[in-house]
């Protein structure tokens, strides 16, 4: 049997998977939907305030119209048009503070690192900054979860590797619109897994200077177009090879998902040793704005009046880590799981179901809190952020 046959085979079945079941990037939309209490909140202005001057906005032409009826009718759009219209956006002071580079990071695959990307990622879309996600991994499930079949729609030439081939001076015609009003997407595919063919190669052949400049491919990319957004957001290919190289230089602070069971944590271990080890030849010495660990797929629970493995390892994980721990854990949740399924996320769903949306907003608040305080201009709302957090139990206490 050949290969090839089988490749032939199964191009054959993805072509009919997609026809059956999966609409294609220009047709999927975003059906989440707002009340104007949850818009009011948005916006900074008072919910019958808005009522009153809704008409005149809409007659004037700076709110777009509202073509649904019932409570929840407002769009992510009609945020940001009430925003600019109200200068209440939380975008950073582009003179004071820089847009922050986020890596969601780890050796290991299937521990959440895609989830977190994605739902970080269109929660700071829904409170309205400005967010580009690059995909990094070539498994490049972040493209598809955007609605973009990965190696049907997807040509080598729309990643980054034009870039890191030299064929273009910047990263700007890799950027793509979502139909996330502020959510960007350099989207990826198999065969960017040529970068880690060519660099490693090139790398082997190269002197230290050659080295230098490969490494940060990546970072010098970014810095040709980040000044748009608040927000870049990396997915992480679940290995230390040359991209993840690239991801460390390029990033100016980190996301760790790991659950809390032993053998993923140890490999949390693992990669943090050699990442550790790496870190002179990377450049990693002036140290990250910040490193957070998110704990992931987590089930942490009391039986009775006894805590769980998981609760268990959590609550060692906390003892240690102190601060460098993100309070909140990404709990594991069957609408998690069954939006995945379909090749979306929760919080893309009309309207999210509430307890999946408490759990996913009160992590998300705190990572953006975390991004607030790199922000000179922003340590007020940050402040802010963290107060409100507060009010939240801790499930481990
Ligand atoms: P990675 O990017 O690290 O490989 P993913 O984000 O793709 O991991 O997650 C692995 C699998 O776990 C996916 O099927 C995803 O839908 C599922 N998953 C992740 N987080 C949750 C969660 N909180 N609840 C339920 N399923 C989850
Ligand atoms: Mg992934």
């Amino acid at each position: 049997m050949q290969i090839a046959t089988v490749a032939e085979f199964a191009e054959t079945v993805l072509t009919r998977i997609r026809d059956a079941t999966i609409a294609p990037l220009s047709s999927k939309q975003l059906q989440r939907r707002f009340t104007r209490q949850e818009v009011a909140e948005l916006v900074g202005r008072s919910r019958n305030y808005l009522a009153k001057i809704e008409p005149e906005l809409i007659e004037s032409g700076v709110l777009s119209e509202i073509t649904e009826k019932g409570a929840a009718r407002f769009e992510v759009r009609h945020v940001r048009e009430l925003q600019d219209h109200f200068g209440t956006r939380p975008w950073r002071n582009s003179e004071l503070d820089e847009a922050l580079v986020l890596a969601v990071s780890s050796l290991k695959g299937g521990v959440a690192k895609t989830t977190l990307t994605t739902h970080v990622a269109q929660h700071l879309a829904c409170k309205g900054y400005r967010v580009l996600i690059v995909d990094m991994d070539n498994q490049a499930s972040a493209t598809a979860t955007f609605g973009i079949i990965p190696d049907l729609e997807v040509k080598e030439d729309d990643t980054v590797l034009p870039f890191f081939e030299g064929r273009e001076e910047s990263l700007n015609y890799a950027i793509q619109e979502t139909y996330w009003p502020g959510l960007d997407l350099i989207p990826t595919n198999l065969t960017a897994f040529n970068i880690e063919w060519s660099l490693a190669a090139e790398l082997m052949e190269g002197g230290t200077d050659t080295r230098d400049e490969l490494l940060s491919l990546l970072k010098d990319g970014i810095d040709t177009v980040k000044d748009r957004y608040d927000v870049v957001i990396i997915d992480c290919p679940p290995n230390l090879g040359t991209t993840s190289m690239n991801i460390f230089r390029a990033a100016d602070a980190l996301l760790i998902p790991t659950p809390a069971k032993l053998l993923d944590f140890s490999s949390t271990v693992q990669y943090l040793r050699m990442v550790d080890r790496y870190s002179d030849e990377l450049g990693l010495n002036e140290g990250y704005k910040f490193i957070k660990m998110a704990t992931t797929l987590y089930e942490g629970r009391h039986y009775g009046d006894q805590p769980n493995q998981q609760m268990k390892i959590r609550g060692i994980m906390q003892k240690i880590f102190g601060g460098m721990m993100l309070d909140a854990p990404f709990y594991k949740t069957s609408e998690i799981e069954n939006a995945a399924a379909s090749m979306t996320t929760v919080l893309e769903d009309r309207r999210p179901q509430k307890k999946a949306l408490d759990m996913i907003s009160r992590f998300c608040m705190e990572v953006e809190a975390e991004i607030l305080q790199t922000w000179p201009s922003k340590q007020k709302e940050a402040f802010e952020i963290k107060k409100s957090l507060k009010q939240y139990t801790d499930d481990t206490e």
